[in-house]
């Protein structure tokens, strides 16, 4: 008899993104003729950056040659591409973080879920609602939840909302939580905490002894230089969070994966509650990645580190302002067509208020149907998502515009 991990039964039967596809595909065969724009999936459209595409070039043809082979590589990741990384990613910013406590990845979103390996199972767990899926749907799959009630929330989570009500800040549970999940900027609010938010945060985990995992896949597109980009500019996160990045969304590398999470070596847990000794969550992590991973391709790390020469960086500014021109754009025309907009200013996602508080679906089913609209129905990212919308701002300039004409003709 085979058994299956009979938590994956818990999970939610219609996910997010395949119930889009399937509306999206009955839409098409009942109208074939219609042009779709895709605002939806997060997921980049521009071409991936001169200065990757010459580096990896570059070493595909050192792997064709006996002295320039490269067989398995470290698994925590080259140290020239961690060098690279601590020193442009951290200590220009003025973050005390070393090529040691960064491990490269295949991407982040495998690491924010893959993290839940070298972490308990009686952790009392916090994630945002709305939230990027993974995080809970990684926490269901461990076992870390009950079953899933009415309103599509676990049993066993604990849930903060943001909404327009608290502003979009996630605020600081009335009850003591051990894991805390961050996204700023926020997929897919596009939300963002500044340093005394985050500060907030750090302080209530160094009293509660609690563990903060901070996504900042969206970090290259703040345009305030006032926001933090990473929890380590504020004093005490490196006892406190461990961080995710990756290369997906400023270079352009969702098909190629690249990512990074930091792992700062004072961060400390215990194996029992009664237990009197700290276990280092790097020794774990380093552990788990040298057993279950075999590192990110020479190829593919050649890539991320041009990412930090300066024609890289200039590259990635010019691609990251463009997609943040589009959120702009989407923004101001939406404003004019008379909707609520939140985010869009530092995060390439315009998160939308539904005119007349109309269901999330519903708004996805009538943009769909009068405009040939694909976004992203609120509810899908949590029950306080019901009565918003995401629209995206990874697409071409003239989609985009095509697409606010069309809004604005409704
Ligand atoms: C896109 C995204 C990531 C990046 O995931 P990769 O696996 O590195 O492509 C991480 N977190 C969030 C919230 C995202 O939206």
């Amino acid at each position: 008899m085979v058994l299956v991990n009979a938590n994956y039964l818990k999970l939610q039967a219609g996910y997010l993104f395949p119930e889009i596809a399937r509306r999206v595909k009955a839409f098409g065969i009942a109208n074939p003729g219609a042009s779709l724009i895709r605002l939806g999936i997060g997921d980049v459209t521009e071409p991936l950056p001169q200065a990757c595409r010459s580096a990896m070039k570059a070493a595909i043809d050192e792997m064709g040659t006996l002295e320039g082979f490269h067989g398995y590589g470290p698994e925590q990741g080259y140290s020239w591409l961690r060098e690279a990384i601590a020193k442009n990613d951290y200590q220009l910013r003025g973050c005390d973080i070393s090529a040691e406590e960064i491990f490269v990845s295949d991407g982040s979103k495998c690491d924010s879920s893959n993290i839940l390996d070298i972490l308990g199972d009686q952790n009392r767990i916090a994630v945002t609602d709305p939230v990027y899926p993974v995080y809970v749907d990684s926490n269901v799959m461990k076992g870390n939840t009950g079953q899933v009630l009415d309103s599509g929330r676990y049993q066993g989570l604990f849930y903060i909302p943001i909404t327009v009500e608290n502003n979009f800040e996630a605020r600081i549970p009335d009850h003591p939580v051990d894991i805390i999940y961050l996204c700023f900027p926020n997929n897919p609010t596009g939300a963002v905490a500044s340093k005394k938010q985050l500060g907030l945060w750090v302080d209530y985990a160094l009293k509660n002894n609690s563990l903060i995992l901070f996504d900042a896949a969206y970090e290259a597109f703040i345009q305030d230089n006032n926001l933090p980009h990473s929890i380590y500019e504020v004093d005490g996160a490196r006892e406190c969070a461990i961080e995710f990045r990756s290369f997906s969304k400023n270079a352009g590398f969702t098909g190629t994966r690249c990512a990074f999470t930091v792992v700062p070596k004072e961060l400390k847990g215990k194996s029992t509650l009664e237990s009197k000794e700290d276990v280092s969550l790097w020794e774990l992590w380093s552990r788990r990645q040298s057993t279950k991973f075999n590192g990110v391709s020479y190829i593919v790390q050649r890539g991320a580190e041009a990412v930090y020469s300066s024609a890289g960086q200039a590259q990635v500014k010019a691609l990251t302002s463009f997609y943040m021109e589009n959120a702009s754009i989407i923004r101001k025309e939406l404003a004019m067509a008379g909707l609520k907009v939140y985010g869009g200013e530092n995060a390439p996602y315009v998160w939308i208020k539904t005119p007349d508080d109309i269901d999330s679906w519903d708004f996805f089913d009538y943009l769909l149907n009068q405009a040939n609209i694909v976004g992203t129905p609120g509810s899908g990212f949590g029950a306080s998502g019901e009565g918003y919308f995401r629209l995206s701002a990874f697409n071409s300039r003239n989609n985009v515009e095509d697409a606010m004409s069309r809004i604005k003709a409704l």
